[in-house]
């Protein structure tokens, strides 16, 4: 929330519109969970009208057999390229604020 104002105010912007913000793939947050927390914490000041735009990345791993990259659809997830379990996952973690769009 801090970083957002920040980033706002060194944009000169007097009202943020939209807050964009890239989900690590790793965190048990969801998007919801995030909106209901940003419309509960943007007040009604530079916030007030802010809408959360929340992008999650897909998880994906390497295996480490054939050094193939696959997309992880649950924990078990074997390599479908020679069927190992032995990966390393490969992904963001945390929240990272990628943009915001205002009015000066
Ligand atoms: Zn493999």
């Amino acid at each position: 929330m801090e970083q957002i104002k920040q980033r706002a105010e060194s944009a000169n912007l007097s009202k943020v519109t939209e807050v964009r913000l890239r989900l690590g793939c790793w965190e048990n947050m969801n998007e919801k969970d995030l909106t209901a927390a940003f419309d509960r914490l943007k007040g009604d000041g530079l916030l007030g009208d802010a809408r959360l735009l929340v992008d999650r990345k897909k998880p994906l791993a390497r295996c480490r057999y054939c050094d193939s990259l696959f997309e992880v659809v649950y924990f078990k997830s074997r390599c479908k390229h020679c069927g190992s379990n032995y990966m390393e996952f490969i992904g963001e973690h945390g929240i990272v604020l990628e943009g915001i769009d205002g009015i000066e």
